[in-house]
């Protein structure tokens, strides 16, 4: 559908919607105000064609569990409550689709279209005459009356995911069926919430309740029907209370204090990384007001402060749990922090979340899977140096001792089921429309986009680069005719000065931090070049460790691996790695000091869009070379590495070997053992 299209549609929706919903009485009520106007826009899910590499990976994942999850993991595939059934009703089928179904638009895959589509329909068409959807409840399923009022119904929970995913294929097919059941159950939502508030049946409701309002917002934008907002400040009233939390101060550093059982459903760290988004998602009902942006920034920043590690997460095992690389990150954190990383994007514009984004999505996201996205880990830690069972240093150990191995199911599986929307909505979020009807590439990979400029006008821009790997990126623009339209660009913070070309000739150079805008009339085949020239770099983390970085890109310490494959009767198949060479090295002072020039990186020429797999050691097209000593007194204890200190001069004060040896540095998403974060040594 055209944007022209769209437009016109929007308005007969929102004109009937308004007719069949506001009484005669509240229709002489002036219009409520409108939301804030979005920075940038979401893209339909199809619009973005994944190439090369992340084509690659989006494969791996609809030939794998993404694709095939429903048929091999029993509680999704046996009577499913989603599909009618007794089976899983909860949470797990939702997570799954919120992955599969945007997968199966950016591959336009009919097969795996047509499989979450039937979850899809079952939804759509079993809305009961209250507005309520979902499994069926116990009640319901024993031959009782539908669901009429809060308290027959279940959990609010499940049904926010399953919003997102019905968010998303309205988006991707305009499926006429999809604003008036929001509309329904957002009605029984407002008519029912204040005698059944969000924490009914469960905390996971209350934290979470800004992934609702994000939904009930985005619905507001398509009909206009005022009595959304009254929904959105009643949910917002029910949610935990994430802006005091993240613009107070407080409970960042009472969670880095503290891991004591008291409100640690404020302190988990999937909850934390799902209420982020609240602020700024509630800003937009808010334009005046800055505390709500300045909540997330404040937050942001001192999450990372207290909890962060170099591959740019914060601790969350489960709950946040301070900065030491002995700390574990779940996978659930990963993707639902992406996410908000995404909306936040869109709602504010800022490119510290853009830049964060990048920073988890190559270095975190990648490292937690294996190659099949089969097997994953509940828990990643950052200094890895084994992966095996045990207590390690988390604040939640379950009783098997699961967290840290891979497996298709070891831990919890509520990862299992939402890992698949990371790499998924990462893709669909590469590209956004600008107000000013152009767009605007914040985050690079290989892909087409497919989509209009000036509301009309068909474009086709092909991405043509091996980044993160490389440091280029083409875009060559496909029109009809010469059209003038906006190209924003996001300079990254971490790029010195970056080089823009058109077709070949030198046109601009600009300081990375920033969100450049290219506007000018383009012409059928232009190539227009970006060029981030990454240097090496250190950063600094817990006890005064360094991490060696360059571009988008950390590097950790490649560690020989042996694999074991084990089984539990109750959690199946597990991966245990054990280390086979040396990993207890410090980083001398002197590469400190001068990173370029005690380096050498060693780069594989990779053809723009190659379509290999790369976020394994075997594969790693960029390596940096080094020298490091080892620290004899730094060993295993309890399964993790504890950090030896640098002192404040700099330098490791404990025995250090006289050899200096020559060490090999992997990208940290190409790893499954390793060691980022160092000490120095002398
Ligand atoms: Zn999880």
């Amino acid at each position: 559908m055209t944007n022209v299209c769209l437009r016109s549609f929007r308005r007969g929706i929102r004109g009937a919607l308004a007719l069949a919903l506001l009484s005669p009485a509240a229709r002489a009520v002036p219009p409520p105000p409108p939301l804030a106007p979005l920075a940038y826009q979401e893209l339909a899910p199809g619009a973005i064609r994944p190439d090369g590499w992340l084509r690659r990976q989006l494969e791996a994942m609809r030939d794998h569990t993404t694709g095939h999850l429903d048929e091999t993991y029993p509680k999704l595939r046996d009577d499913n409550g989603w599909l009618g059934g007794a089976g899983d009703g909860w949470e797990e089928t939702p997570y799954w689709l919120d992955g599969a179904l945007p997968v199966a638009h950016l591959l336009h895959d009919k097969a795996l279209l047509a499989k979450v589509q039937r979850y899809v329909n079952w939804s759509l068409a079993h809305q009961r005459p209250s507005g309520y959807f979902g499994a069926l409840t116990k009640a319901e399923r024993a031959g009782g009356a539908s669901v009429a009022a809060g308290p027959q119904g279940e959990d609010w929970w499940p049904r926010m995911v399953m919003l997102k995913v019905l968010q998303q294929h309205y988006q991707a097919t305009h499926d006429a069926r999809v604003l008036p059941f929001m509309t329904r159950y957002f009605q029984y939502q407002l008519q029912n919430l204040k005698t059944t508030p969000l924490g009914q049946w469960s905390e996971w409701s209350t934290t979470r309740g800004g992934d609702n309002l994000l939904v009930v917002y985005w619905l507001y934008r398509q009909t206009g029907a005022p009595f959304l907002l009254e929904l959105g400040e009643l949910l917002y009233q029910q949610t935990t209370p994430w802006t005091a939390y993240l613009g107070g101060r407080d409970w960042v550093m009472d969670a880095a204090a503290n891991q004591t059982g008291a409100h640690w459903m404020d302190r988990h760290g999937v909850n934390v990384a799902m209420g982020l988004k609240l602020p700024v998602v509630y800003a937009q009902a808010h334009p005046a007001d800055p505390q709500y942006n300045q909540a997330l920034r404040t937050g942001w920043h001192d999450l990372m402060t207290l909890h962060g590690l170099p591959h740019g997460m914060f601790s969350a095992d489960e709950d946040l749990h301070g900065n030491l690389p002995t700390q574990g990150t779940e996978l659930c954190a990963i993707v639902e922090t992406m996410f908000s990383l995404e909306q936040a994007a869109a709602l504010t514009g800022e490119i510290a979340y853009l830049d964060a984004l990048e920073r988890i999505a190559y270095n975190a996201l990648p490292a937690q899977t294996t190659d099949d996205y089969t097997d994953r880990q509940y828990f990643q830690v950052a200094n890895q140096v084994q992966v095996a069972r045990g207590v390690l240093d988390f604040t939640l150990p379950f009783d098997h001792g699961m967290n840290n191995v891979f497996g298709p199911y070891a831990g919890y599986t509520c990862c299992t089921a939402n890992m698949h929307q990371g790499w998924a909505k990462f893709a669909t979020h590469l590209w956004y429309a600008t107000p000013a009807q152009g767009v605007a590439a914040l985050e690079y990979a290989p892909n087409t986009l497919v989509t209009t400029v000036n509301g009309t006008v068909p474009v086709t821009i092909r991405e043509e680069t091996a980044y993160p790997f490389g440091d280029q990126v083409d875009f060559v623009v496909e029109l009809k005719k010469p059209t003038a339209f906006p190209l924003a660009l996001r300079l990254p913070a971490w790029c010195a000065e970056a080089i823009v070309l058109l077709n070949g000739q030198p046109l601009r150079t600009d300081w990375g931090g920033q969100i450049i805008t290219v506007a000018r009339t383009w012409r059928p085949h232009d190539r227009l070049t970006l060029r981030l020239p990454m240097a090496v770099r250190t950063s600094n983390w817990a006890r005064n460790s360094r991490t060696l970085e360059r571009g988008p890109l950390v590097y950790a310490l490649k560690i020989q691996e042996q694999w074991q494959e084990s089984s539990l009767p109750e959690e199946g198949r597990y991966f245990t790695i054990l280390p086979l060479s040396p990993w207890n090295y410090g980083l001398p002072r002197a590469v400190v000091d001068d990173p370029a020039g005690h380096t050498s990186v060693i780069s594989k020429t990779l053809a723009t869009n190659t379509n290999g797999f790369y976020w394994n050691a075997a594969n790693a097209p960029v390596t940096i070379t080094t020298t490091g000593r080892r620290i004899p007194a730094w060993q295993l204890s309890a399964g993790v590495a504890p950090q030896p200190v640098t002192p404040r001069d700099g330098v490791y004060k404990g025995p250090v070997d006289a050899a200096t040896e020559t060490l090999t540095f992997l990208p940290y998403g190409c790893t499954k053992l390793r060691v980022v974060a160092l000490p120095v040594v002398p």
